[in-house]
């Protein structure tokens, strides 16, 4: 006999108002009103855990197994964030409900998450203002760019180009061109930082804005930032920071006293709330000054009775660039992260984020080609160049960690580095779980010499065995046995 808990389910089942909504008088016209109640497939509690349990396993997920997915800051996203969302009053949040209802003020509390969330990511990176409302990291950036263009036009000026280092993210420069910019690249040098020589080189009246990835995507943090952005600012161009990868900087520099004047941030990375597969995610901009009047509407403002309130009103804005709060739920648990770290707390994830990276790097540098041997910040680029000439690629070491019980590292990717390795451990992992990393590493680079074949024919554990990389690419097919 199948218990079946069916009168919880229905009785949840139903969209349930606030309670202060839900006493006053449904005013919806006749017409619009149901009348009976949506016929929705039931099943058993039992037959949705256990769907959605083996859902939850086919996948790979921090909460499973290690991730050391370069530039993707695949931390920990720890539990207590979830519970802050949970409260009744987030929970019920509908963005068409009244800011203020008869002094009910149903959403003032989520308007004071954001408003204080904006202050928090002032104080951390030393900008003057937040827009909460960008939906991911590549959105801040294009928000930023539009942000500089809005800039430039009010000055009179029309500037053609936005200057990248070739070790940029691959979003910066897209991001700049669906802005309407030309994208000027400027190569890295042997340290592995932006050309100064040929940065000189292209500097001119024409370029609007130097967009860096701070620390950039060799895991590197350039030193010269600070005569970069002078010499940028005296050509008139505005200094960008995609601060996507903060995880490496927090507590410890802040892109405002570099002289940065556009920032973006991905909360979903650093500030530890859930991401991968494409969502959900956040990326505020943080601009100077200069740029305040030019910010996206809405924005949370305060009235004098301190009362907050959606703010609307802003005639030199760029305009929407999202509805209503943003992703009030990424927001929210990125609050509540930064409350509970505090400063030492989030100045000491940036340290052991850093710290991990570095002993990756040190205990593999004998076994992998490293292109850029110097102190890295949060992730570590390794090339698989000396076990390609074995005929062992990146991607084949790749899919022999999945067999080991990890999700392997980011591959070819930066481009400036052949068969790249880009590994960023973040600060969530134990000494152990980097060790059984790295000794599977080496376990890899030995059997590249002994046995290469079985790395190729990786993984045979998983799953889903090696596929033919071409047919899946034109023969998409992604059921496979087991398929609930
Ligand atoms: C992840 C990342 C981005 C893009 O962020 P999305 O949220 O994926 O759009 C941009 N820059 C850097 C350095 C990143 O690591």
């Amino acid at each position: 006999m199948k218990l079946i808990y069916e009168k919880s389910i229905k009785g949840r089942r139903g969209f349930r108002l606030p309670k202060a909504l839900a006493s006053k008088k449904c005013d919806l016209p006749k017409k619009y009103q149901r009348v009976k109640d949506p016929d929705l497939p039931e099943v058993s509690e039992l037959d949705c855990v256990r769907h959605f349990t083996n859902l939850s396993r086919m996948n790979f997920s921090v909460d499973s197994n290690f991730y050391p997915l370069g530039s993707c800051t695949m931390k920990y996203n720890p539990k207590f964030t979830e519970k802050a969302l949970k409260l009744e009053g987030f929970l019920e949040l509908h963005p068409l409900l009244p800011q203020l209802l008869g002094g009910g003020m149903l959403a003032q509390g989520s308007l004071e998450v954001i408003y204080e969330t904006e202050r928090l990511l002032c104080e951390i990176t030393g900008m003057d203002a937040f827009t909460m409302q960008p939906l991911a990291g590549a959105h801040g950036e294009l928000t930023g760019a539009m942000l500089i263009a809005a800039y430039h036009k009010h000055k009179g000026s029309r500037r053609k180009y936005v200057i990248v280092p070739d070790s940029s993210h691959g979003t910066n420069p897209a991001s700049a061109a669906i802005a309407g910019y030309e994208v000027i690249v400027v190569r890295s040098d042997k340290d592995g930082c932006m050309d100064i020589g040929a940065f000189k080189e292209k500097l001119n009246e024409d370029v609007a804005a130097v967009m860096l990835t701070c620390p950039n995507t060799l895991g590197i943090f350039n030193p010269r930032i600070k005569e970069i952005a002078d010499l940028a600012h005296k050509a008139g161009a505005l200094m960008y920071y995609d601060g996507a990868n903060l995880n490496a900087m927090m507590g410890k520099c802040r892109p405002g006293d570099l002289g940065f004047d556009v920032v973006h941030l991905n909360l979903h990375k650093t500030f530890g709330t859930p991401h991968g597969g494409g969502g959900p995610g956040a990326g505020p901009v943080g601009v100077n000054d200069r740029l305040v009047q030019f910010l996206p509407i809405s924005k949370v403002s305060k009235r004098d009775d301190g009362t907050l309130y959606l703010d609307y009103n802003n005639p030199k804005s760029i305009g929407y660039i999202a509805p209503f709060y943003g992703n009030f739920a990424v927001i929210l648990k990125a609050y509540a992260y930064m409350l509970l770290l505090g400063k030492e707390g989030l100045t000491e994830v940036s340290e052991y984020a850093v710290l991990n990276a570095n002993y990756c790097m040190k205990l593999l540098k004998d076994h992998y080609e490293l292109s850029y041997d110097r102190t890295c910040m949060h992730e570590c680029v390794f090339s698989a160049s000396r076990q390609a000439d074995k005929g062992v690629h990146a991607i084949d070491i790749a899919k022999y960690l999945i067999d080991k019980g990890f999700h392997p590292p980011t591959i070819y990717f930066p481009l400036i580095v052949k068969e790249a390795m880009m590994i960023e451990p973040t600060e969530t992992e134990s000494k152990e779980t980097i060790d059984e990393f790295i000794a599977a590493m080496i376990e890899i680079a030995k059997l590249t010499e002994s046995d290469p074949q079985v790395i190729k024919d990786a993984p045979q554990k998983a799953p889903v065995k090696r596929l033919d990389e071409t047919k899946a690419a034109r023969d998409l097919n992604l059921r496979f046995k087991g398929s609930p």
